[in-house]
């Protein structure tokens, strides 16, 4: 149902993806008497939460890259919080008899190419300085198979803490979980104005004291947080179903693989034997536009359905039957931040960096506090209270992402090719270290 008309409410959520329905559902569990409206631009799971690849866990697989840059304390937290993730969602399905085809099998980072390794063995080892080794088990290139068979992965690690979903299914039964919990859903009422204490939509507006945007790559075009994030694009592609191949691979056990590129590939099975191979590689966005370059992607099509033949040669035959994909709003430090607007009661929460199935729950659990204006073990959070460091204004964001996009890809490829890669293509590369950029970067 759209808003028509003049609305008072407690809480006004804008956008009905993970991290708006997880903000309205905590809230409803922790205030049930609030009332909170939920306006979604179109309906709940249009943006990349119905559409992503359904990779489910929390921050073991990123300790690697986050240790030197939150440090030990508040980089065990942020892992330690993650850990709650995948209960958090297997308890609503079981609450609610929902089937979101969770699958708790863990996840596998291999690396297929010689630079890869070091992210691998720095997983490892994070785990380790942290004392949580059993977090991040390594594995040889006989350790990998074990898991899944091919001739170009190296070695690997392996992650208890990750697990599947079907990404649609899971909006769906939150969406269900809100609507029960008693918050007021509005779908294809796209906030036109947020302005504190009052929503305008285009046939009405919501009065609320307190306001979340939670409305992911869109917000890259809001002013109060467009110099922390900017949006590239990520693709998948989806085989027929070929039970037959997973078995002669020996990828039976439903583990999510992803390799240890930058632009990384992310692949997965699912249920009826089928494969999801995507590629994080997709076009830098500009000024927040979420246009046909995101929804419409064939270049990075042809990467990720590249990518497939490459990993997993046994799934040479394997024909593709779909393919879409999304933008993802990537941050300046790939961590997602939370926050309010200085002087405002607008809470806003972005840049998961292609990482947001399983931290938008968390994400909930900080915005529903921040509504709530409680200092508690999730406002607490390194999400919630580090500096996030800037990015350069448009048009140099475009232009200087696009550089280093460029640059790393190139690196890559040399790296999976066996090539030196060349001196402009490293140089680019090294860019976002010199202005101390130095996570997610090569
Ligand atoms: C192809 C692809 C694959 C991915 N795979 C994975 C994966 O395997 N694992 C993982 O962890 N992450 C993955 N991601 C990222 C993940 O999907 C996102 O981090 C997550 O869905 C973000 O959820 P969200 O609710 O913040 O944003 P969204 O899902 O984008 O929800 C925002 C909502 O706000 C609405 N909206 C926008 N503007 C307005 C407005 N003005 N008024 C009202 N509503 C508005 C939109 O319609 C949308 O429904 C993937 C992303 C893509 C694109």
């Amino acid at each position: 149902m759209a808003l028509e008309g003049a609305l008072e409410a407690d809480v006004c959520v804008v956008g009905g993806g993970y991290t708006g329905l997880w903000t309205a559902l905590a809230l409803k569990e922790r205030e049930p008497s609030l009332h909170v409206a939920l306006l979604e631009a179109e309906t709940c799971g249009a943006g990349p939460s119905g559409r992503n690849g359904g990779f489910l866990h929390g921050y073991w697989a990123s300790l690697g890259s986050v240790l030197p840059y939150l440090g030990r304390e508040r980089a065990l937290e942020l892992a330690r919080a993650g850990e709650q993730i995948v209960p958090a969602v297997r308890a609503l399905a079981d609450s609610r008899g929902e089937d979101v085809w969770l699958r708790e099998a863990g996840m596998v980072m291999v690396s297929a190419s010689p630079g890869q390794d070091a992210a691998v063995d720095q997983a490892v080892a994070a785990a380790e300085e942290i004392g949580a080794a059993e977090q991040a088990v390594p594995l040889d290139a006989a350790g990998v198979a074990e898991h899944v068979r091919s001739p170009v992965f190296r070695r690997g690690v392996y992650f208890p803490d990750g697990a599947t979903v079907q990404p649609a299914r899971l909006v769906a039964a939150l969406r269900r979980a809100v609507v029960a919990a008693g918050a007021e859903l509005f779908e294809h009422t796209p906030a036109v104005r947020i302005r504190d204490g009052r929503v305008t939509t285009p046939r009405g507006e919501v009065r609320a004291p307190e306001i979340v945007v939670a409305i992911n790559a869109a917000a890259a075009a809001w002013r109060a947080v467009a110099r922390h994030v900017t949006n590239f694009g990520s693709y998948v592609v989806l085989t027929e179903p070929v039970p037959e191949l997973l078995e002669e691979i020996g990828w039976t056990g439903g583990e999510a693989v992803l390799d240890a590129r930058m632009f990384l590939h992310y692949f997965r099975t699912t249920a009826d034997g089928r494969v999801l191979m995507g590629s994080g590689s997709g076009p830098i966005g500009f000024r927040g536009r979420i246009d046909g370059r995101f929804s419409r992607d064939l270049p990075t099509g042809a990467r990720a359905e590249h990518g497939l033949r490459r990993l997993l040669p046994g799934l040479a035959g394997a024909r593709i039957e779909r393919s879409w994909g999304g933008p993802i709003d990537v941050s300046s430090d790939h961590l997602p931040f939370f926050g309010t607007v200085p002087g405002q009661r607008v809470h806003y929460g972005l840049g998961y960096s292609g990482h947001g199935v399983g931290p938008t729950w968390l994400g909930g659990q900080i915005l529903a506090s921040l509504v709530l204006r409680l200092d508690d073990e999730w406002t607490a959070l390194p999400l919630a209270t580090r500096r996030v460091p800037s990015l350069p204004p448009e048009p140099l964001k475009r232009l200087g992402g696009g550089l280093v996009r460029t640059a790393i890809m190139a690196c890559e490829e040399a790296d999976e090719e066996g090539r030196r890669p060349s001196l402009p293509a490293r140089a680019g590369a090294a860019l976002p270290r010199l202005f101390r950029m130095e996570i997610g970067t090569r």
